[in-house]
This record gives C-alpha cells, structure tokens and sequence, in this order.
C-alpha cells in the first residue's frame, strides 16, 4: 500500500483494474437470456439470479424476462433458462418431469467441475469440495453426488476432516474462490491424504484468478480500493478480501450510491474493481462520482489481457432454428 494520505491531501488519481467487470460465463448468460426473449415465442422464465447482480437481473426483468426461485413457479410446457452457476442433476429431472423447455446457460467451467464431481464419484473416491455450502455453484455440484460429497471452506475444516477411506480421496474446487486461501486448504489435505487426488490445476477459474491478481496489484498502489459487486457475487466478495489483505482499506459496494463521503477524505489514490458479475456502467458512475471530488487523472491499470468468449448452447440454438430465426446477430 502506497503510504498513507493526510486529511489535507485531495485525490490526484483514479487507477481503474484490468480485467475487471464481465467475464465470458456472465457475457454468455446475459447473452443467452437476451437472444432467448428474441427468438422463443412466449414467456422466458429465468431460475434464480441469471448472474449475482441485481442491476443485471433488473434489466433482463425489464425486457420480459421472469425470475422464479423454483421450478413449480414455471408452468407446464414453457421455457426456463438455468444461471450461469448451475443446477444439480434433482433440477434437470424436475425440468424433464413438467415438460418444461431448458436453456442452459450454466457457465462452461462450472460445467467441468460437475464432470469431474460425476467422474471422481464413479470411480468410489470420497470427494472434498473446497467452497462454500450455501453457494448455487456449490449446491449444484453437490447434486452431482450427494453421498460422496463432503463441502469445506476453512483450514481448520480441513484440518478436521475425516473420511471412511484416506486413500481414496479427491478434492474439487469452486470456481471463485480465493487462489491463496484455497492453496492454504489444499495444502493441508495434501498433508493429511497424500494420496489424495485433484484436477491438474484447481477449478478457480480465468476470469477470478486474473481479477484478483489485478486487484492485488492495485491494492499496492492505492489507499482505498472499491470494489464493485453484490454482497452475494462470491467472485467480488473475494476480491475486497484480497485488496484487504495486501493492507489497503477495501469496501464492496452495489453502487455508487453506497460510497460513504468519509472514505474518500483525504485520500490521494482511489482504485476500483468490479466482480465478474458487474456491468461496466456501475464503474463509469463511479469514476464520474471520484471526479465531481476533485480533478483526479484516471489510469488502467491492465495487468492480463482476456479474450476468452463461450459458444451459445445448442438448444438456445436449436429453439431458433424451429422459429425460424437466427440466435447470433447476423455479421
Ligand atoms: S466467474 Fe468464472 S466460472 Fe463463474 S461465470 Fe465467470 S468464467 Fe464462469
């Protein structure tokens, strides 16, 4: 962290991450949902938070799209698009069950933990899911194998951890979470279950990894990092926790609105972030706030270039192809 400022000091600089903001799963289910309103006939009903971020549930809802919590608030025969975290396999059937229409917009990568839970599970390992309980993600690959399933988030529960069989054991990641807090966790069931077995690499995907290895170089050049997410966008909620940890004041905040006047006082550098589920307009509301402060230059601060993008999925594809129309704007 850049030394601190004094009461007197006013803000010179704005240091903006990069990458920050989107990733290529919530591009591609916003993009799934949009395309599926233009080319399926009838109502579109969206299970759960297409992505964690109420400002881009609320813009979908006000292109038609209907946000239900459970599958029995979708009736019979109609079309429901699944979020970019996943369902388990109880959902697929219940969907199959009713009759009901599935889009997928289930993130690619989180697709491939699910393949790895199903694989591991078949071949009788006890597997250790290294994220948090109470997450969709998490409970959807859950759902791939309830009983062989045991779900930790701390060192402490590794620590704890006990399993029929020490030699048959695998361990998964979720996707978003802290790369150095689960490197301390798998560590230590390293040490526990030698034997123990995991993807080549964990499953924390591109997208959180680059944004938090931007977030901790900003947090080294600024006095007060914002980040922008829900409190519920586990990627963004990590990202506060790693500016924290390298010694710099971090706050998560939904909007601009959220910023308190104290926090910005005698500050001198400001970065800013935003999760993998934050539109880029809350960033610019943001840089326009910092700006009516004083007249601070404002600098990216680019430490990964991305260009990682999702194909859409085939039924998105397929529905519109029976309507008659495209699913990809024509080029
Ligand atoms: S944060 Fe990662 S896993 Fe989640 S939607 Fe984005 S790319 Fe996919």
């Amino acid at each position: 962290m850049s030394s601190p400022a004094t009461g007197g000091e006013v803000l010179t600089e704005i240091v903006l991450a990069g990458p920050r903001g989107f990733c290529a799963g919530v591009e591609r289910a916003i993009e799934i949902v949009e395309r599926a309103l233009a080319v399926a006939g009838g109502p579109i009903y969206v299970r759960r938070e297409i992505v964690h971020n109420r400002h881009v549930v609320e813009a979908l809802r006000k292109k038609g799209a209907i946000f239900v919590e459970e599958l029995d608030e979708v009736p019979a025969g109609a079309t429901v698009i699944f979020s970019a975290h996943g369902v388990s396999p109880a959902v697929r059937e219940e969907a199959t069950a009713r009759g009901l229409r599935v889009i997928d917009a289930t993130c690619p990568l989180v697709t491939k933990v699910h393949i790895e839970a199903i694989r591991y599970a078949r071949e009788g390992y006890t597997i250790v899911l290294v994220g948090h309980e109470d997450h969709d993600e998490v409970i959807g690959t859950t759902g791939e194998a309830p009983e062989r399933i045991v779900v930790i988030d701390s060192v402490k529960e590794a620590e704890r951890l006990e399993v029929d069989d020490p030699t048959k054991v695998a361990y998964l990641t979720q996707t978003t979470l802290s790369v150095d807090d689960t490197r301390a966790i798998i560590e230590v069931l390293r040490r526990r279950f030698p034997r123990i077995t995991g993807p080549s690499r964990d499953d924390i995907c591109y997208a959180t990894q680059n944004r938090q290895a931007a977030v901790k170089e900003l947090g080294a050049e600024v006095d007060l990092v914002l980040v922008l997410g829900a409190a519920n966008s586990s990627n963004a909620a990590r990202l506060r926790e790693v500016a924290a940890a390298v010694g710099t004041r971090a706050h998560l905040i939904n909007d601009v609105r959220d910023i308190q006047h104290e926090w910005i006082d005698g500050v001198r550098r400001v970065g800013v972030t935003a999760g993998a589920s934050t539109p880029e307009f809350l960033v610019r509301e943001v840089v326009a706030f910092l700006e009516s402060r004083g007249t601070p230059a404002v600098r990216e601060l680019n430490v990964v270039e991305e260009d990682v993008r999702f194909a859409l999925p085939h039924e998105l594809l397929a529905i519109a192809r029976q309507a008659g129309k495209q699913a990809t704007p024509s080029a």
